[in-house]
C-alpha cells in the first residue's frame, strides 16, 4: 500500500510546486522507493487539450494518449516513471463523471452534492493503483484559498482521515518575500497561508519556503513556531542555476529526510544520488555553446514549448555544451526573406503548432535550413511544413499546403499534401474520425510504433529500426506524394507499421535535416537524453565549427 504525500501551494502561484514535487519523487527513488506522481487541477476544462498554449503552456501527452498538464512532464523528467491517463485530473473531468453517473441513475435518487459525491470521485481518483508503489505524490494545482480548489482540499483532508494514521502527509510550498528597504525576509504571508490551510482542516507536516535570500535559523524557528511545523521540517528552496540541481539542493536542505521523518520511517535508507551528481556535473562542466533558433508562434510564453526546451538542454548535457535557445517569431518573415532572422544560428527547430498563422514563415525556415545546410529538426507541424516546402520548391507543387489551413479559412486554396486524417489503426482496432467531431481528445494521441528504413539517418541516430513515440496531431502527410518527393531527395525514412502513415522524413545529402510527425521531446530525460536531441545538438556543434 502506498503512502501519500499531498503537495499544496500558498501565497502566490508559480512557485515551482511541480518541480519540488518531482525532485522529491527523484529523492525517494534514490533511497530505493518506488513512486507515482499525480496532478489534480482545479480548472473546469475536462483536460488542457483544448486550452491555448498562451493560457496554460504546453500540453503534455502520455503514452496512453492523455492530454495533461505540463507538470507531468517535470514528473517524468525527474523520476523516469511514464505518466498515465490516471495521473492527471481536473475539476472538469470530475464533474463530468459525476454528472454522467447522475444521468445514468447510479446515485439511486440521491441529491448530488460536492460533499460527498464530488469529493468521493476525487478520492477514488487519488487511490487508483495505490498498491503498485511505495509513495504516491499528489500535487494540487493553484493556491490555497482558490474557490474552485476547495473540493480538492476537502477531499485530501477526508482521504487522510480515511487512511490509517501515518499514511498521509501534507507538504506546503510558500514564498518568503524579501523587503529590501528593511533588509528582512517576511514570514507573515507564510503564516497566513498556513492559517488558511489549517482553517480547512489541513495541518502541513513539511513547509518548503521559496526565498531569494538565505533563511537564517532564527527565521526558520519562527516559521516553525507560528505555523506549528518542526523547525527541521521548514525547508528552504533557493533559486538554482538549473532545475536539474533540484534533487541535490533539496537533499542538502533535508527535504527527503523531513518527509521520511514525518512518516516515521526510521532508519531511513541511505540515498544513492550518483545519477543526479552526474547530471549536475554535466550542467556545470561544459565546453562551448551552440545557438539554436526555435521558430514558432507561441514564442512569448516559453512554457508553450517546455519539453522541447528541456530536451535541448538534455542534448547539450549529453554533448557537454551549453545550448542557447532563442525564440524566433515565424510571423516576422511570413512575407519577407528569412535569412536575416536566421543567419547566425547553429541549428533551427520548428516545433508543433496549430492553425495557419506563422506557417509561411515556418516553411521559409525549412527552406533556409535545407538550402544552407543548417541542421533542422521539424516536430509535428514542423515536419509538415518541411514536407510542404520540399513539395513546393523541389517537386514543383507550387500550391502545396495543409487542409488544416483550408479548413480554418473555410475555402480550398491548397493542394493537400498534408490532409485531415480520418482513419488509422491503433493496436488492433481502427480509429475513425469525421469533420466536425469534438475538438477535445479526438486527435491521434499517445504512443504509436514506427518502422525506420535500414540505412537511414534516423535509424543510425536511434540505433534501431523499431521505435515507439508519442503523437498529438489531426493532420498527416499524404503518402501519395512519397515517390515524387523521394525522387527529389526528401526521403520517407520512418513509417507506421502498416506502411500508411509517414512518421519521419529526412533530406538526402544534407548534414542533418529530419522531420518527425511525433513529439520526441516528451520522452527525453536529463539522465537519458532523447537520441534525436542528442544528435541534433551534436550536428549544431559540427555546424558551429564551420561558421
Ligand atoms: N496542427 C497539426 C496537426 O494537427 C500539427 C499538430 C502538432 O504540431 N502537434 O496535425
Amino acid at each position: 500500500m502506498a503512502r501519500f504525500i499531498f503537495i499544496t501551494g500558498g501565497v502566490v502561484s508559480s512557485l515551482g510546486k511541480g518541480l519540488t514535487a518531482a525532485a522529491l519523487g527523484a529523492l525517494l527513488q534514490a533511497r530505493g522507493f518506488s513512486v507515482r506522481m499525480r496532478k489534480l487541477d482545479p480548472y473546469l476544462n475536462v483536460d488542457p487539450g483544448t486550452m491555448s498554449p498562451f493560457e496554460h503552456g504546453e500540453v503534455f501527452v502520455t503514452d496512453d494518449g492523455a492530454e495533461t498538464d505540463l507538470d507531468l512532464g517535470h514528473y517524468e523528467r525527474f523520476t523516469g516513471v511514464a505518466a498515465r491517463n490516471t495521473d492527471s485530473i481536473s475539476s472538469g473531468r470530475i464533474y463530468s463523471t459525476v454528472l454522467e453517473k447522475e444521468r445514468r441513475g447510479d446515485y439511486l435518487g440521491k441529491t448530488i452534492q460536492v460533499i460527498p459525491h464530488v469529493t468521493n470521485e476525487i478520492k477514488d481518483f487519488i487511490s487508483i493503483g495505490e498498491d503498485e508503489v511505495d509513495f504516491m505524490l499528489c500535487e494540487i494545482g493553484g493556491t490555497v484559498g482558490d474557490i474552485e480548489a476547495l473540493p480538492f482540499f476537502e477531499a485530501i483532508r477526508q482521504f487522510s482521515q480515511d487512511k490509517p494514521r501515518g499514511e498521509c502527509i501534507f507538504m506546503h510550498l510558500t514564498l518568503l518575500p524579501f523587503l529590501a528597504a528593511s533588509g528582512e525576509l517576511k514570514t507573515k504571508p507564510t503564516q497566513h497561508s498556513v492559517k488558511e490551510l489549517r482553517s480547512i482542516g489541513i495541518a502541513p507536516d513539511v513547509l518548503v519556503c521559496r526565498s531569494e535570500h538565505p533563511i537564517p535559523d532564527k527565521e526558520r524557528e519562527k516559521i516553525g513556531l507560528f505555523c506549528n511545523v518542526r523547525t527541521d521540517s521548514v525547508i528552504a528552496a533557493y533559486d538554482m542555476k538549473s532545475i536539474y540541481e533540484a534533487p541535490l539542493k533539496f537533499h542538502e536542505q533535508g527535504l527527503d529526510q523531513a518527509v521520511l521523518d514525518a512518516f516515521g520511517i526510521s532508519p531511513a535508507p541511505a540515498p544513492n544520488l550518483s545519477v543526479w551528481e552526474d547530471v549536475a556535473d554535466r550542467i556545470n562542466n561544459t565546453d562551448g555553446e551552440v545557438k539554436v533558433a526555435i521558430v514558432g508562434k507561441y514564442t512569448q510564453l516559453e512554457d508553450a514549448y517546455k519539453s522541447i526546451k528541456e530536451a535541448l538542454t538534455h542534448g547539450g548535457m549529453h554533448n557537454r555544451v551549453k545550448v542557447k535557445v532563442e525564440w524566433v517569431d515565424a510571423e516576422l518573415f511570413d512575407k519577407e526573406d528569412a535569412a536575416p532572422y536566421l543567419e547566425g544560428y547553429h541549428a533551427i527547430l520548428v516545433p508543433g503548432g496549430f492553425g495557419e498563422r506563422g506557417t509561411e514563415g515556418k516553411i521559409k525556415a525549412a527552406q533556409f535550413a535545407r538550402e544552407r545546410n543548417v541542421p533542422y529538426l521539424g516536430i509535428c507541424l514542423g515536419m509538415q511544413m518541411a514536407v510542404i516546402e520540399s513539395a513546393r520548391n523541389l517537386a514543383g507543387i507550387t500550391d502545396a499546403g495543409s487542409e488544416e489551413f483550408d479548413h480554418e479559412a473555410g475555402k480550398k486554396r491548397f493542394e493537400p499534401v498534408v490532409y485531415h486524417l480520418k482513419e488509422w489503426v491503433q493496436g488492433n482496432h481502427k480509429v475513425k474520425r469525421k469533420a466536425g467531431d469534438d475538438k477535445g481528445g479526438t486527435m491521434r494521441l499517445g504512443a504509436y510504433n514506427a518502422t525506420l528504413a535500414e540505412g537511414s539517418k534516423v535509424a543510425e541516430v536511434y540505433g534501431t529500426t523499431a521505435i515507439e513515440e508519442r503523437h498529438r496531431h489531426r493532420y498527416e502527410v499524404d503518402i501519395k506524394y512519397r515517390e515524387e518527393l523521394e525522387k527529389k531527395g526528401l526521403i520517407f525514412s520512418g513509417m507506421s507499421p502498416d506502411g500508411k502513415l509517414p512518421e519521419i522524413v529526412e533530406v538526402k545529402d544534407h548534414p542533418w535535416f529530419i522531420g518527425v510527425q511525433y513529439h520526441p521531446e516528451l520522452k527525453s530525460k536529463p539522465f537519458d537524453p532523447h537520441p534525436l536531441f542528442a544528435d541534433f545538438v551534436k550536428a549544431a556543434i559540427d555546424n558551429s565549427r564551420l561558421v
